[in-house]
């Protein structure tokens, strides 16, 4: 079933909400949507608190970073995560970065996000880590702030799902909103659980074929948590 423009739309503002509702954003971070009739562009709110994030806050950027808006309105700095992403990945379809805080110790320690129950078989073998300073040296602020180090990040993603943002955060893909949603708020919970199990013992974690027959069996019933997560961001709608 195909969504219309304006259902997309709207399901990206609600996607905002669910992402802060579940604690994957909180006053930062970003989700987009690839514009479904022009490959080459994608929607992501004006820099602003996704927490507040509506349809009419929505516009447009291509696959360069630069911004398309008949207002003159600012996007967040980091759009840059999104364009060169879309750009490197054609599969993908939204995109979401934020700094959801399970997943930070991962990124600064030896130890690697791994799929550990069922839920995050889409982790894969390996999580792979982005390090800032290969690209912009020992003094950045962190932030993917132009297109060089977003293409930096997005080969560093290569073909995952997820990529760990050293001393920052995170992002995540999908071929949906509701399958980028999913796995952003999976990927919270899992690195959360890894850290609880990683205190009691060793850690049996999936084998490469549990992580894809898991995910692919996930894949089908987007819809099921999407629903649920919808409803209660509906009802807290200020
Ligand atoms: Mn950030």
């Amino acid at each position: 079933m195909n969504k219309s423009l304006e259902e997309l739309l709207q399901d990206l503002a609600i996607a905002n909400r669910i992402l802060v509702n579940e604690g994957v954003l909180d006053g930062f971070g970003h989700i987009s949507v690839r514009h479904p009739e022009q490959a080459d562009r994608f929607f992501i709110a004006r820099s602003m608190a996704p927490s507040l994030v509506t349809v009419d806050d929505l516009l447009q950027v291509d696959l360069e970073g630069v911004v398309h808006d008949e207002r003159g309105r600012r996007t967040y700095v980091e759009r840059f995560i999104h364009s060169a992403i879309y750009a490197a990945r054609p599969d993908v379809q939204s995109v979401v970065h934020s700094h959801s805080p399970s997943i930070i110790p991962f990124g600064v320690t030896g130890a690697r996000l791994r799929p550990i129950c069922h839920m995050s078989g889409f982790l894969g073998a390996v999580t792979p880590v982005y390090e800032i300073r290969h690209s912009a040296g020992e003094s950045s602020d962190l932030l993917i702030n132009s297109q060089a180090l977003g293409r930096s990040l997005a080969q560093v993603l290569g073909s995952a799902s997820v990529a760990l943002m050293r001393g920052h955060g995170s992002v995540t893909v999908g071929h949906s909103i509701e399958h980028a949603v999913f796995r952003a708020i999976y990927t919270e919970k899992s690195a959360n659980l890894q850290m609880q199990a990683m205190r009691l013992g060793e850690v049996t974690f999936l084998t490469e074929g549990e992580a894809q027959a898991t995910s692919a069996m996930n894949d089908a019933h987007l819809q099921r948590p999407w629903d649920s997560w919808k409803r209660h961001a509906l009802k807290n709608w200020d």
